[in-house]
């Protein structure tokens, strides 16, 4: 343990960049700690050349044994090729291009050498060690604080001259590196140390170190869990032992690492797994999110635990002005909307979400809505060790509900029966299917485990057929088409009893233009009530006369307890529905009685289930 409180007063450190942006406390140096950069050089030349964990572990505590407690968290962040935690997402970030002149100017040599060397050698790490091993070099000078400030530095330059700049700053590093060093730094840089060290055998090193064995790993494991910064656990350990471990809480702007399902495919089962009764949640096809709330900051972070706030502003501002703590971290399910008719899409819809630029036009064209499904934090208190139905009756009583922004459908359920109603009653609404979760259950951050169960379809496959379906009634558009038709109402026929059932809700592939001219087409077909030849359960905003028949496509055929085509066909109690269509072309080479009839639909329905099963 001495040997870890060593302090050296030569070459005082100058202090490292505060990381209070991650809320941490801070990771700069106290004055005088500082360390030679060629230890740490000199053990990952030790850990790259085994393969064996356990010794991985023994090296890896080796090093934390002799860094001085203020440098421990730098430590561990550069051992792992990184400066920050990733949820910061500050890349060190040199182009190859920018890492080859480097190396050349602090060899003295044109870059035309170091890129021959490196077609040949395929490590510039490498290319750097033997071009910087030539001539009279000095022993090693570099701290580690030097290293680590340099390299931010450089991962935060930008603006006009950066890029000289940051060549100009690495070459400095380089040419006060001994060949060892230079090679580690140069494969720092580019992103390219990759030592084999893991998130677990950090935590293993720590434990040995500063916590008096491995058997102490599941404690400081939990922190690293709850707050996805291995450089603040170990800071944490280092200063104040496991005792301090044990009192870290979730940090608002230290994303939690996010809690699994595990999948079964039987309600029984599920149930039987559950203890009899569990909260049922419609299961959302978008991307997660975790936000975190303090006052008016909002920071949202992805399932890889990305800070993706820029992706959405508008679910920013939704947080903002829902969510009524202080103080909140809660997750949920981002999905994208059908703009008019105000439906669910599928995942791939969010994809345009995905840019850095230009957002605001992807957030008109494909507007969202956040389904809420927990509450992890509020205004000071911790509710990850809380039991589900405790965490789920806050997360209700936080949110302030709307369109755009409320808690997911759930519903308490301890019956078989019910909880496949509620299933169909999902998929028709434009889910997957469920997560049933266990009503005591805590919050287990980072773990797949049986508190919350996934109940999808076993089957899925693509509906490759599209069919004829008939326009049978109309929904009014919201928001940006208001004036025109958010949707329509598809049927297929039947020719037996000559009835049209439904068998969807319509409102995407259309054109602008298309759905503007939709009322004034369909005008001379329009009547004040349903159809008699109509089979519906659900009320359009304007009905038709069977008259005019579109091509569709859909995911696939689900059970539905909404739509009428194939009713009791396949089971009692439910129809058969198309999930997600999309318009592909108006077929007027079709009156409605020439439709894909329900029978049809009720054969390609089985005949999925075959191919799935
Ligand atoms: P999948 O690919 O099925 O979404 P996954 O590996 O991403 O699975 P799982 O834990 O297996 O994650 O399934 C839960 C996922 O389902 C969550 O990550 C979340 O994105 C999504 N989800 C949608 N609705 C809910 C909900 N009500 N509760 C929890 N997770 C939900």
């Amino acid at each position: 343990m001495a040997a870890s409180r060593r302090r050296s007063t030569k070459n005082a450190g100058k202090g490292l960049p505060d990381n209070a942006r991650s809320g941490a406390p801070s990771a700069g140096v106290q004055k005088r700690a500082t360390m030679k950069y060629a230890v740490l050089a000199d053990a990952y030349q030790r850990i790259e050349s085994t393969s064996s964990r356990l010794a991985m572990t023994e090296l890896l505590a080796g090093l934390f044994r002799k860094t001085p407690q203020a440098l421990i968290g730098p430590m561990v962040y550069l051992t792992q090729g990184k400066l920050y935690p990733d949820f910061e997402g500050v890349e060190i970030g040199v182009a190859e291009k920018m890492a080859i002149r480097a190396v050349a100017h602090a060899a003295e040599v044109p870059s035309a050498t170091v890129e021959q060397k490196l077609a040949t050698a395929g490590d510039l790490g490498l290319v750097a060690e033997a071009l910087l091993a030539k001539g009279n070099r000095r022993g090693p000078v570099l701290t580690l604080e030097q290293v680590y400030r340099e390299l931010d530095r450089t991962a935060h330059a930008s603006g006009k001259g950066a890029q000289t700049a940051k060549m100009h700053a690495l070459a400095g590093l380089l040419a006060r590196a001994t060949p060892r060093e230079a090679k580690y730094l140069v494969r720092m840089i580019t992103g390219r140390l990759r030592l084999g060290v893991g998130d677990m055998t950090v935590l293993d090193a720590l434990a040995v170190v500063f916590a008096g064995g491995k058997q102490a790993r599941k404690v400081l494991e939990r922190a690293y869990n709850l707050t996805s910064d291995l450089g603040y656990v170990a800071r944490t350990v280092a200063a104040g032992g496991l005792d301090a471990v044990r009192k870290i809480h979730v940090v608002v702007g230290k994303p939690i690492r996010p809690m699994l399902a595990e999948r079964l495919g039987d309600p029984q089962e599920i149930l039987q797994k559950l203890g009899g009764q569990c909260i049922a949640e419609y299961k959302y096809d978008g991307e997660r999110l975790q936000i975190h709330k303090k006052g008016t900051q909002v920071d949202i972070f992805s399932r890889r635990l990305e800070k993706i706030t820029a992706q959405y502003p508008d679910v920013v501002d939704l947080a903002r002005t829902h969510l009524r703590a202080r103080e909140a971290i809660m997750e949920g399910e981002v999905v994208a909307i059908n703009p008019t008719s105000g439906d669910l899409l599928s995942f791939q819809e969010l994809m345009p979400r995905r840019r850095k630029y230009g957002i605001e036009q992807v957030m008109a064209d494909i507007p969202t809505a956040v389904f809420a499904f927990d509450a992890l934090y509020v205004d000071g208190t911790d509710l990850t060790e809380q039991p589900h139905a405790e965490r789920h009756r806050l997360l209700e009583s936080m949110i302030t509900p709307d369109d755009r922004f409320h808690p997911a459908v759930s519903r308490r359920v301890s019956a078989v029966r019910e909880l496949e109603e509620f299933f169909e009653q999902a998929v028709a609404d434009g889910c997957e299917g469920l997560v049933c979760k266990a009503l005591g259950g805590v919050y287990q951050a980072g773990a797949r485990g049986w508190q919350w169960i996934k109940f999808k379809r076993e089957y899925r496959s693509e509906m490759t057929d599209a069919v004829d379906l008939v326009v049978v009634g109309a929904f009014h558009g919201r928001g940006r088409r208001g004036g025109t038709y958010g949707a329509l109402l598809m049927a297929a026929y039947d020719p037996k009893d000559e009835m049209f059932r439904t068998v969807c809700k319509l409102g995407s592939g259309f054109t602008d233009e298309f759905l503007a001219a939709l009322p004034g087409q369909l005008r001379s077909s329009t009547r004040p009530d349903r159809d008699p030849h109509v089979d519906s359960r659900l009320t359009a905003d304007v009905w038709f006369t069977p008259t005019v028949v579109y091509e569709v496509i859909g995911a696939e055929i689900t059970l539905s307890p909404v739509h009428t085509a194939g009713w009791n066909a396949i089971r009692e109690g439910a129809g058969l529905a198309i999930r997600f269509p999309r318009f592909r072309r108006v077929r007027d080479d079709k009156g409605p009685t020439e439709a894909t009839t329900v029978a049809e639909i009720v054969a390609m329905y089985k005949h999925q289930l075959k191919r799935a099963g």
